[in-house]
């Protein structure tokens, strides 16, 4: 049945006071939408939705379902032509630029994963059976038509990493099956580190992180509503509550997506939203044979590709602010920042261009999209420390707050001393709080943390790349070499 796409108002209303039991300082938050901690983070997810639903966005950010023949978020298109990765991406750019990047588990992201499940069923079906495929291919199509806004949870809590799942001190501390029903599954332990799940409709649970014989009651997939009774959200501080002001902190106030450990304490799960479970074969191949992880993490170069861009401009504008643009030793700096962010912007585009097709779906090669992951946590601080050497001390050297403005005296000093040609002092300050939000901030430690980890540690990306090098033709280049004729 078609259903008129999701509006900001239908998201707010449809989150709030849902039952969800999320903790923070101590306390049970019912109402993500008021709570100071969420209430930044869900407007602007609620204004991703209303670019969404806008109808002059129409064909840039939806295409029509084929099972309800309404309109649904591009992002759950499964792609089939380079072109269909174009559109993809343009859709998922726009969103990103409404975020400046700064929102990772936006609902483009886990909705990629569900789109690569599908249009490689036969992975489920051959490794789980059909029943499991469909479960998971009508998910899908309930996600994509009624607009859901999925985040995830795939790695196990941090607890000992020296020992499988099965061998920690005890067996319910990663999140497994713990008992089977005939009308479903029941899981308990925790998982980490879902980021949005306080934002989102439900969280996809399941594992990412190499499984072993023994493992085999955590090794499952499974949908669960952010309300489902038994599920915890233990969110991580929050940067939009400590902040004093919006123009103190103007990116932690609104884009503060918030990380969580998940706690499942016996959380039932009908078969419906089982896609898989005590599956070894299937817990690992569902990201490999699958292009769910390119398809999510083209989503996520695209973001992060966004939000250099975004970095960028600060710097610049930062370097016109203090004087230095002109100065050529500052414009060759400016120059290697923009030399690697364009690298990165560009294997966005390599990952479309060498894309292979094959009968079900177009992937996005996962040789680009892993060269430029594994590196990832290297050119980000490297762009972050580069911005910090252009700035000095002006993202330090500020009014300790907006407060200071409203003091006659204190102002006319700042427009005399924090002032700049061209830049009044409140316009100056406005620019420079913002790249401290940016570099600095605890908002800012969070995000070069999350560069470094989303896509989960850089040794285990880089076994990505070495699976995915074509090491012969390489090789094959130095055979040739040594058996050239000798004259
Ligand atoms: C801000 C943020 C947001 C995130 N959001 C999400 C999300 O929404 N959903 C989600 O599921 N995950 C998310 N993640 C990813 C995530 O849960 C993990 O942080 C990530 O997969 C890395 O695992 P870990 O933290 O357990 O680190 P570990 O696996 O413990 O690794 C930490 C470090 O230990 C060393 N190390 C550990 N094991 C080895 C080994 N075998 N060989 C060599 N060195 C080793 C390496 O130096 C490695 O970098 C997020 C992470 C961050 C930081």
């Amino acid at each position: 049945m078609t259903k008129p796409m999701r509006n900001g108002a239908d998201y707010m209303a449809s989150i709030k006071n849902d039952g969800r039991e999320i903790h923070i300082d101590g306390e049970i938050v019912r109402d993500v939408t008021t709570h100071p901690a969420f209430r930044g983070a869900v407007k602007s997810i609620a204004h991703l939705w209303d670019v969404a639903a806008d109808p002059a966005n129409r064909d840039l950010m939806t295409f029509t379902s084929p099972t309800s023949g309404g309109p649904v978020l591009r992002c759950y298109h499964i792609p089939k032509t380079r072109e269909d990765l174009a559109s993809r991406r343009g859709m998922i750019e726009r969103w990103a630029e409404e975020t400046f990047g700064l929102m990772g588990r936006t609902p483009d992201h886990v909705a990629s994963f569900f789109a690569g499940f599908t249009a490689k069923k036969s992975v489920f079906a051959e490794l789980a059976g059909p029943s499991f495929a469909d479960a998971t291919e009508r998910f899908y199509e309930k996600a994509r038509d009624e607009h859901l806004y999925v985040s995830y949870a795939i790695v196990p809590p941090q607890i000992d990493r020296s020992k499988p799942a099965h061998k920690q001190s005890d067996p319910t501390l990663h999140a497994g099956v713990v008992k089977e029903r005939d009308d479903g599954i029941v899981l308990k332990g925790a998982q980490q580190l879902a980021t949005g799940a306080v934002l989102s409709d439900y969280i996809y649970v399941s594992c990412i992180h190499p499984l072993q014989p023994g493992d085999e009651a955590y090794a499952f997939g499974v949908v669960i509503p952010a309300n489902a009774p038994g599920l915890k959200i233990y969110t991580r501080r929050s940067y939009a509550a400590g902040a004093t002001s919006a123009f103190d902190y103007p990116l932690a106030t609104r884009f503060d997506e918030t990380d969580a450990l998940i706690v499942l304490d016996n959380v039932f799960v009908p078969w419906e939203q089982v896609f898989f479970y005590r599956n070894l074969a299937l817990c690992r191949d569902q990201w490999w044979r699958t292009p769910s992880h390119s398809l999510g993490n083209h989503q996520a170069q695209i973001r992060w590709a966004t939000k250099l861009r975004f970095l960028m401009g600060l710097t610049k504008r930062l370097c016109e602010i203090t004087g230095s643009d002109p100065m050529p030793p500052v414009q060759i700096a400016l120059g290697e920042m923009a030399a690697l962010s364009t690298i990165v912007e560009g294997m966005v585009l390599a990952q479309e261009a060498m894309a292979t097709a094959d009968e079900d779906v177009i992937w996005p090669a996962k040789k680009a999209l892993y060269a430029v992951m594994a590196l990832q946590s290297e050119i980000n601080p490297r762009l972050l420390n580069a911005a910090r050497e252009l700035a000095g001390g002006s993202m330090i050297m500020l009014p300790s707050s907006v407060k200071d403005f409203e003091d006659a005296g204190s102002a006319a000093d700042f427009e005399r001393y924090i002032a700049s040609p061209g830049f009044k002092s409140r316009d100056r300050v406005a620019v420079l709080k913002m790249a401290w939000d940016l570099i600095g901030s605890e908002f800012a430690g969070r995000h070069e943390q999350y560069e470094k980890f989303y896509g989960g540690a850089s040794f285990l990306i880089k076994t990505n790349m070495y699976r995915n090098y074509d090491f012969a033709r390489a090789t094959g280049l130095v055979d040739a070499a040594l058996n050239l004729p000798e004259s």
